[in-house]
């Protein structure tokens, strides 16, 4: 079953007529579980589409689905995402184990709950260690392990992650890219990740989404998009 689907979506930040589609007719269809890279140039509209399917920004055109479900103006609290964002930054004066309770003391889960949600996602992200040291001091990798546990500790149907190992050293990236893939083996999160790292994409993803000035040019498993004639 698909889980998501993007039915010829557009997107235009300024109201000018003239002003360019910062995506045009982007038409995807993700089954269940699946792990789903978007690929391209800075700049081609992957965070844009990423951000509309978060529900973070407007759909100027078209429709989005998820589980069957039209949801072009659900709330982004009620689409069951997890977002691992830039945006979202993690608040470095609070300790690991608060920045990933945070989001479940605002809706009032009770203590027992969230302290069991938090250990739990802590060890599958190897962060148990770090609960009580304060964000701010963490080195780089160590922080996107908890910025994916806050996203995970939501219990996302579908996890979005926007460049997770971008400003990370190469071998941290290496590291952290295992964990992810591990992870995704493990809860088959249908999960959306933006790169424009190439092997990111073909390491990790089910399917690759090439996309490049707005449009998406390829769809398909990393074989059929590297070993094309
Ligand atoms: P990518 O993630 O592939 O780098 P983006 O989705 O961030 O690409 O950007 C796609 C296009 O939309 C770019 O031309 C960018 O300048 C433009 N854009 C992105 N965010 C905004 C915004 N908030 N307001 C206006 N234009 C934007
Ligand atoms: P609520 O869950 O009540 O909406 P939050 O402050 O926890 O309140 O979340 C704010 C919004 O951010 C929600 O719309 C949610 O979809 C989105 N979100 C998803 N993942 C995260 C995250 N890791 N950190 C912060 N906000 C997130």
């Amino acid at each position: 079953m698909n889980h998501l689907v993007l039915k010829h979506i557009y997107k235009k930040y300024s109201n000018g007529a003239d002003a360019p589609y910062a995506v045009k007719d982007l038409s995807l269809e993700i089954p269940e579980g699946s792990f789903v890279g978007i690929l391209g140039p800075s700049g081609c509209g992957k965070s844009t589409t990423l951000r509309m399917v978060a529900g973070l920004e407007e759909i100027t055109a078209g429709d989005l689905e998820i589980a069957g479900k039209k949801c072009n103006h659900v709330p982004s609290k009620d689409r069951g995402v997890g977002l691992a964002f830039e945006e979202y930054a993690l608040y470095p004066p609070l300790t690991v184990y608060d920045n990933i309770a945070f989001c479940l003391r605002a809706k009032k889960v009770p203590k027992a709950e969230v302290d069991q949600r938090v250990r739990a996602i802590a060890a599958t992200m190897k962060v148990e260690e770090l609960l009580k040291e304060k964000v701010g001091g963490l080195s780089g990798g160590q922080k996107q392990r908890v910025n994916i546990a806050r996203a995970l500790v939501r219990n996302p149907k579908i996890l979005l992650l926007d460049e997770p190992l971008s400003h990370l050293d190469q071998k941290m990236r290496q590291i952290l890219r295992r964990e992810i893939k591990k992870l995704h083996n493990e809860i088959k999160c249908t999960t959306i990740l933006v790169t424009h790292d190439q092997m990111e994409a073909l390491s990790l993803a089910d399917y690759i989404a090439v996309m490049d000035q707005g449009v998406l040019k390829q769809f398909g498993t990393p074989k059929e998009i590297y070993n094309e004639p």
